[in-house]
């Protein structure tokens, strides 16, 4: 059967086949190092992480690339720097260890390559000499700026009227551009910010604009055009727009990337994440309540196009499903998906239809493929087990009490008075303690 994705680019959803049957390449948009990832910027790592690996099962783990950059040149890097009082490279060095810990919590692998900007400062002034060469761009006051104008497809793939891209850049009509749409390439940096010697015979040291960074980076590590390209739907436009126009203009390519996918946005509680509201919820808080598994379930529940709406109600729905899915696997199995689940995924990836079928796998039939299942998702049950057994929590009466109750209760039992050993259970379960019996005796265990 064949995967299917939706392109952003031409708005359906196609047939995948890689430019180069035997190499796989994906490019993604990662994070700018300046503080905790928040729970928004976990989607498009969990969402292109299981891409990843379907690609990985479909042509073999070394026949796929995986690229996804760290923007390490920012003015909110720079202001965060100073504000803090510590070098940038120690702010980005930080940041993205945090970022790497989070994401690794979250089962994610890590890609083929994690290019960082500015140690691709050079392959950036290549291309903005070949965009000026091309007479694609030009410098006015110590910027190089890329000419809008002179694409004529530009604006395809976010397919916008010219006033809405107006609106939506928040332009900066700045005097020395041509016209309004044209956008930095390369700018002068503020005295005390990193700044790089500057291409195209401008005599002041400067820095690079940040749609610049990811083609050549791209360009770098996969080439002039490539099979995919994705990152959160917020960056369709400007800065893939932008993107498209400076690779294909300065590789005279017609197209950057042969599918587009962008993941949509992360809301918490029906709400605009937003620091304003309050609700402004880092992945490392998230972790601390919750095992890294049941977070990319609760994110996968959601197909990645859709809005997702991320509640504490998911994340207790996901912790159920995960822990009946460990309940109900085998120990052992290969990793591989189940063809209903396979099924699911070549389909546009569609999670939350696979995560329906692996409920159905809950059966002595299905045992070993969903233990497959689980592992070809990075799902680890020794994992939630030990993050269960680090984060048990306190009871709200001391274990002796619970256990003289459990004592009366057995005696009620025994008794046959079932009305007083259901009373000491409900009074249990109404303080939090929750009663398991089994062939063993009972044991009991304080509900989340
Ligand atoms: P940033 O560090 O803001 O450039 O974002 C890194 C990645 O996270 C990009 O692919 C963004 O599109 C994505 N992203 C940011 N906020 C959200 C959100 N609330 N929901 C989903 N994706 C997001
Ligand atoms: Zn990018």
């Amino acid at each position: 059967m064949d995967l299917k994705l939706y392109d952003t680019l031409t708005r359906d959803k196609r047939v995948f086949a890689p430019i180069h049957p035997a190499r796989v390449r994906m490019y993604v948009c990662g994070p700018t190092v300046y503080d905790f990832a928040h729970i928004g910027n976990a989607r498009p790592v969990i969402v292109f992480d299981v891409l990843y690996r379907l690609l990985r099962y479909l042509y073999g783990a070394d026949h796929v690339t995986y690229v996804r950059n760290i923007t390490d040149v920012d003015d909110k890097i720079n202001a965060r720097a100073a504000e803090r009082g510590i070098s940038i490279r120690d702010l980005t060095e930080e940041t993205y260890n945090n970022f790497k810990e989070d994401v690794t919590a979250l089962g994610c692998l890590p890609p083929t390559v994690e290019p960082r900007a500015t140690e691709h400062i050079e392959e950036m002034k290549a291309l903005i000499e070949r965009l000026v060469a091309s007479g694609n761009a030009y410098v006015a006051e110590e910027h190089v700026l890329f000419s809008v104008p002179s694409m004529k497809d530009y604006g395809k793939l976010s397919n916008r009227p010219l006033d809405e891209m107006i609106a939506g850049a928040r332009i900066d009509v700045a005097s020395y551009k041509r016209d309004p749409m044209d956008f930095v390439l390369w700018k002068p940096s503020n005295r005390g910010d990193p700044s790089w010697a500057s291409p195209c015979h401008i005599r002041m040291p400067g820095r690079p604009g940040w749609h610049i960074e990811c083609s050549a980076m791209s360009w770098k590590h996969l080439g002039e055009s490539f099979d995919i390209h994705g990152g959160g739907i917020d960056l369709v436009f400007p800065h893939h727009e932008n993107e498209v126009a400076q690779s294909c203009c300065a590789f005279h390519t017609k197209v950057m990337a042969n599918f587009w996918m962008h993941n949509g946005f992360l809301q918490v509680e029906g709400e605009k994440m937003s620091k304003s509201l309050g609700n402004f919820t880092i992945i490392r808080d998230v972790l601390a309540d919750w095992s890294g598994d049941v977070v990319r379930l609760a994110m996968l529940s959601s197909h990645y196009r859709q809005p997702i709406n991320w509640t504490l109600k998911g994340l207790e729905v996901a912790e159920k499903a995960l822990a009946s899915f460990f309940d109900a696997a085998s120990a052992e199995a290969d990793l591989r998906p189940a063809p209903t689940v396979l099924e699911a995924l070549l389909d546009d990836i569609n999670t939350p239809k696979a995560i329906t079928e692996m409920h159905g796998l809950k059966n002595a039939v299905g045992r070993r493929t969903l233990a497959g299942t689980l592992r070809f998702f990075g799902f680890c049950p020794d994992d939630l087990k030990a993050w269960q057994a680090k984060h048990v929590p306190e009871p709200s009466l001391p274990a002796e009490e619970i256990e003289t109750r459990i004592a009366a209760r057995n005696a009620a039992r025994a008794a046959r008075n079932f009305a007083e050993s259901d009373r000491i259970r409900d009074e249990l379960a109404k303080l939090g303690v929750l009663l398991k019996d089994s062939k063993d005796g009972t044991t009991w265990e304080v509900a989340r």
